[in-house]
């Protein structure tokens, strides 16, 4: 009876992270999905402010991505995608680090890592995924990403100010010309 309890236990337990798992996670990339994502920022904020160490994040746009739709189709749109994902996980220490915040949005977290570092890490996603395009075989296809960099300030009490100073980073890189970091 305890063996079949522990063993009934046991198979809940599993079922229970499994479906955790599905809910965290992006399927077309499986990615950490925007709202694991947006928990692991939260803890990496805590994190940074209870120990006084640098944060860094980076907030990547596909450029003109409704155009790659538009021209070569929704299918190879995700093929560019899951391209894009790849291409952002090959820098980082965890794959935890980078999230599909939704579309073609990813967001990088840089827990340890400050400004002029962030720069650089980033600067390197944003000429890894301007290589892309000749390995995905797409007739003509253009693409870059735009990306949006900022760094914890002490006067930040929210992660959402953070989020919000990369977004708005993004937006000057896509104003300033896209395919450059911000
Ligand atoms: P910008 O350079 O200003 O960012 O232009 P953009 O075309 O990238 O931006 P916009 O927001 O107009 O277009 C994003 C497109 O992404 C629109 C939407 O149809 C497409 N999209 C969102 N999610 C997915 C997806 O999962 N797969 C595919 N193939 N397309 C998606
Ligand atoms: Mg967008
Ligand atoms: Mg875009």
């Amino acid at each position: 009876m305890a063996y079949t309890l522990t063993n009934r236990y046991g198979q809940l337990r599993a079922q229970r992270d499994a479906l955790r798992q599905l809910a965290d996670t992006d399927g077309l990339t499986g990615l950490p999905n925007r709202r694991a994502g947006l928990a692991r920022l939260d803890r990496c904020f805590d994190d940074a402010r209870r120990d006084g160490t640098p944060l860094s994040v980076g907030f990547v746009d596909v450029d003109l991505f409704k155009r790659i739709n538009d021209t070569h189709g929704h299918d190879a749109g995700d093929r560019v995608l899951v391209a894009v994902a790849d291409a952002l996980v090959a820098d980082v220490r965890s794959h935890d680090d980078i999230v599909r915040m939704g579309g073609e949005e990813f967001l990088v977290l840089l827990p340890g890592v400050d400004s002029a570092d962030a720069r650089a890490r980033l600067e390197g996603m944003r000429r890894r995924i301007a290589a892309l395009a000749p390995d995905l075989r797409m007739q003509g296809l253009q693409l870059t990403a735009s990306i949006g960099l900022a760094t914890r300030l002490a006067a930040d009490t929210e992660p959402v100010a953070l989020l919000r100073r990369a977004d708005d980073a993004m937006y000057r890189a896509k104003h300033a010309g896209r395919n450059q970091v911000a």
